[in-house]
């Protein structure tokens, strides 16, 4: 028996909060519709009769006694082709639609569809008439860009035989594509499927992440990768270099789509991300980075509540793309302002304040959020697997790493990518601290690392991370007393460690070829480093004064390797190397 849903009234309006009057049927994160504009709320308290709305846009001039329509269910995202390419406020609405209509002086309570109903799109058929079919199995597909080949899927919750499927043919997301003969009977489904944003799409189970996403920006996939599947955070003061990393990320990691959240504070962050992404190119096709992704942005002109809509907007359709066997990635920019718009409306709504005035289920939030990540198997009856990985972006206030928010997405996450200001200040991008940073998936990977880039790299990794920790520790005693006072074997610690931020940490984003370096080169320009170091403690031993060593000209070609491009790697690294012995010998001959 359904409920009786009433039509209920504004008795409060406190900012983004608005409390009605006569809510007899409505549901916890039920949406509504606001006033006789229809703004968009969803209901986040209930008692009684009584119902707290949380209003995605601006409440500002909203009359006491106005109406409030319930529409009976969760706030929701669509999920069909159309998807891809698109760039979405926090509810869904498409921008390009709603910079039009506010050309109308529309701009509040503008109804947008989320998906183009008029386009036709070519629909392959992959199933037949009479097959059994369960949730997620694929019925067909859509070319819905040049790069992503859309899955159509029977929906969660659905099975069933097919009693008709569209032959191949353009069709509009809205036109009937299958009946399947149910436990009800039979029913007619178009490509769209509607999911509510709050709840995790279902898979099959969720497996173990054991292979790295890989990013190109050697500091990450040598030292602090992050799994396909997994999660990581990345703190980021103002100018530390928050977003040429997100950039960075969306551009070379290996992952299939990219789902790229912005809740930036100021109008004019979200301006940039909303000018630059749409020019960035896809180094793997040479096409447009939007063919592979879905952008959620909010404008200026939503509140701080709408923040909150956006993070699992994103989430949902990252999942949905995850279930057609994808491997997802999905940017969060920055998750710090979403936690600023739960304090907003936990405040509105008088509850009892935690740390830093964050309501106390902060905590609870973020994990939920960062549960959804994972490498899954899929449901369906073929075998498929899926991965979503998240990276969220936190600023706290002042780059303080004891702000709630961060303290709370360390507790999920697995992986902490430290941007530090003394590192942007000295230029050394990207500014990610090899001393604080960690990953917590070496285990994870341990085997896909030798088995693909050898035993020999992850000793050359460990092997690194303890330098750059000893020249920490030297540091301090090079201040004091001086580098030439310690010790030869100490210097040269404190050489290679110098060669490795310089010649490996950091990188150029900026930089034709260095802007991307693949795991085939990192493993050889790890291996050019520290064979200097090699073949140095022999020198030593052989009594070659160390300034000698430390000044030969293959130094050069070690700090300069970085730049070869990838074509070239294969010919110059054994060159380099070769010329390494040769420059040793030669100093040996020299001192006899
Ligand atoms: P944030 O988003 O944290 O405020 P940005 O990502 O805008 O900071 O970075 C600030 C500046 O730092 C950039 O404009 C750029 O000049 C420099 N920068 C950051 N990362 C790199 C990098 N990997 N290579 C070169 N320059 C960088």
């Amino acid at each position: 028996m359904e409920d009786k849903v009433n039509t209920g009234r504004i008795v409060k309006v406190s900012g983004p909060l608005v409390i009605a009057d006569d809510m007899q049927g409505g549901k916890m994160f039920d949406m509504v519709y606001v006033s006789e504009d229809r703004l968009v709320g969803e209901i986040i308290e209930l008692s009684g009769s009584r119902a707290s709305i949380q209003v995605y846009e601006e409440t500002g001039g909203l009359g006491i006694g106005g109406p409030v329509y319930q529409t009976g269910y969760p706030l929701s995202v669509e999920l069909a082709p159309g998807l891809i390419e698109s760039i979405y406020d926090g509810i869904q609405r498409p921008l390009d639609v709603l910079a039009a209509k506010a050309g109308d002086f529309l701009d509040r309570g503008v109804s947008a569809k989320p998906l183009d109903e008029e386009k036709k799109w070519k629909f392959i058929p992959v199933a037949k008439v009479g097959d059994d079919v369960v949730a997620g199995d694929i019925l067909g597909t859509v070319q819905e860009s040049k790069v992503v080949n859309h899955k159509i899927m029977v929906p969660p919750g659905v099975s069933g035989k097919i009693k008709k499927i569209s032959p191949e043919g353009e069709y509009t997301v809205r036109d009937k594509i299958y009946t399947l003969e149910g436990e009800t009977g039979e029913k007619e489904y178009d490509m769209v499927q509607r999911w509510p944003v709050r709840k995790p799409r279902p898979y099959a189970r969720k497996l173990l992440p054991l292979t790295p996403l890989q990013t190109g920006q050697r500091v990450i996939d040598t030292f602090f990768s992050v799994t396909k599947g997994g999660t990581a955070c990345v703190p980021g003061p103002f100018g530390s270099g928050k977003t040429v990393i997100q950039h960075q990320l969306a551009k070379w990691a290996d992952a299939d789509v990219i789902v790229y959240v912005g809740c930036g504070e100021r109008g004019n962050e979200m301006t940039d991300v909303l000018n630059e992404f749409p020019e960035l190119e896809d180094p793997r096709t040479g096409e447009p980075l939007m063919r592979r992704t879905v952008l959620i942005a909010n404008t200026s002109n939503m509140p701080v509540a709408a923040r909150s809509a956006s993070i699992y907007t994103g989430i949902t359709i990252a999942e949905y793309f995850r279930d057609m066997g994808y491997s997802v990635a999905l940017m969060a920019d920055s998750s710090s302002r979403w936690a600023e718009a739960l304090r907003e409306i936990s405040g509105r709504l008088e509850e009892m304040p935690g740390e830093e005035g964050y309501p106390a289920y902060l905590g609870r939030s973020l994990a939920e959020f960062y549960e959804r990540a994972g490498h899954v198997v899929n449901l369906g009856k073929e075998e498929s697997e899926g991965q979503l990985t998240l990276v969220g972006a936190v600023s706290p206030p002042g780059g303080d790493l004891s702000d709630p928010v961060v303290q709370n997405t360390l507790r999920v996450v697995r992986v902490f990518w430290s941007l530090e200001d003394k590192l942007a200040d000295e230029r050394h991008f990207p500014a990610i601290s090899w001393l604080n940073s960690y990953t917590l998936y070496t285990n994870n990977i341990k085997d896909y690392f030798v088995d693909n880039f050898g035993d020999e790299f992850v000793e050359n990794r460990d092997h690194s991370m303890k330098l750059l920790q000893e020249e920490s520790e030297l540091r301090e005693i090079v201040r004091l007393v001086g580098a030439e006072s310690l010790p030869v074997g100490d210097r040269l610690t404190l050489e290679v460690a110098r060669s490795l931020r310089e010649d490996y940490l950091q990188q150029h984003a900026f930089h034709d070829v260095d802007t991307f370096c693949s795991m085939d080169k990192q493993v050889k320009l790890l291996d050019l480093i520290l064979d200097f170091e090699t073949v140095a403690k022999e020198a030593i031993d052989k009594g070659i004064p160390f300034d000698k060593i430390q000044t030969m000209s293959v130094r050069e070609d070690i700090a300069r390797a970085k730049y070869i491009h990838q074509d070239e790697i294969d010919k110059e690294y054994p060159a380099i190397k070769e010329k390494l012995r040769k420059s040793i010998d030669e100093l040996e001959k020299e001192l006899v």
